[in-house]
C-alpha cells in the first residue's frame, strides 16, 4: 500500500528568509521572487 504524501518540496532561499519553491515545475521564492540557476534545459 503505497502513499504517497503531498510533500511540498521547499528549501531556505539563498537571499532571504523565505523558502524557494517548485511550482508548476518552476522554482521561485515565494518571498523575494528569487530563482535559482537552472540547468541547461
Ligand atoms: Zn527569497
Amino acid at each position: 500500500m503505497a502513499t504517497t504524501n503531498p510533500t511540498v518540496t521547499t528549501y531556505q532561499c539563498p537571499k532571504c528568509p523565505g523558502a524557494v519553491s517548485e511550482v508548476h515545475g518552476s522554482w521561485g521564492c515565494t518571498d523575494c521572487g528569487y530563482a535559482p540557476p537552472h540547468g541547461a534545459d
